[in-house]
């Protein structure tokens, strides 16, 4: 392993990411060419999409669920309750107390998954370039925070989860509440499946 060069920059001191698939079990990139793949790679709102998607699927499995518990206990045992606090003064910390709020009007409306989070939420308004579904539909958008528009409304039964979830703007948003019902295509719905 030691003398082992990466197969892009032939460096041999940045050491490599462990990989079982290898014949040495390492990758062959070393671990500064492969962070910066990896970080273009994300960037690409698409490819950032499904990365979430897998990620947040496996969040809800018996091991993903487990692994994350761990962490944040372990993360609230370190801090004390303090880390909480200082999150909750974050955009981030604010955006996902939000979503609480979102989830908990959801389950009220009778919704049976609810499951979005706020990275999901992120995703979504990242996979649309931050802006309304239906900007470019002919009226304009209203200035302000981009909503959540469940395409399935919650009152019809529909879910608050990330395949049911459009941003929207404020005046968009109302419009359809108001009963001209809009048929969105979710582009997330056609990579899932
Ligand atoms: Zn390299
Ligand atoms: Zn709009």
């Amino acid at each position: 392993m030691n003398m082992k060069s990466c197969t892009k920059c032939g460096s041999t001191v940045n050491g490599f990411h462990k990989r079982k698939a290898s014949k040495d079990g390492y990758r062959s990139l070393c671990k500064l060419c492969h962070n910066e793949d990896s970080r273009k790679w994300r960037s690409v709102p698409k490819n950032y999409i499904v990365m979430k998607i897998y990620q947040s699927a496996w969040n809800k499995t018996p091991k993903g669920i487990e692994s994350s518990r761990k962490s944040s206990r372990k993360l609230y045992e370190q801090s004390n309750g303090t880390a909480q606090k200082r999150y909750n003064e974050t955009e981030k910390g604010k955006l996902a107390n939000r979503l609480k709020a979102s989830r908990y009007n959801a389950r009220k409306n009778n919704a049976s998954i609810c499951d979005l989070t706020a990275e999901e939420w992120e995703a979504i308004k990242k996979f649309y370039y931050h802006k309304c579904y239906y900007s470019g539909s002919g009226t304009q958008c209203s200035k302000g925070n981009l909503e959540m528009d469940h395409i399935i409304p919650l009152s019809k039964g529909g879910n608050h989860t990330m395949s049911n979830i459009v941003p929207s703007c404020r005046k968009h948003n109302a419009q359809k509440r108001d009963g001209s019902p809009r048929i969105p295509v979710q582009p997330l719905l056609l990579l899932v499946v």
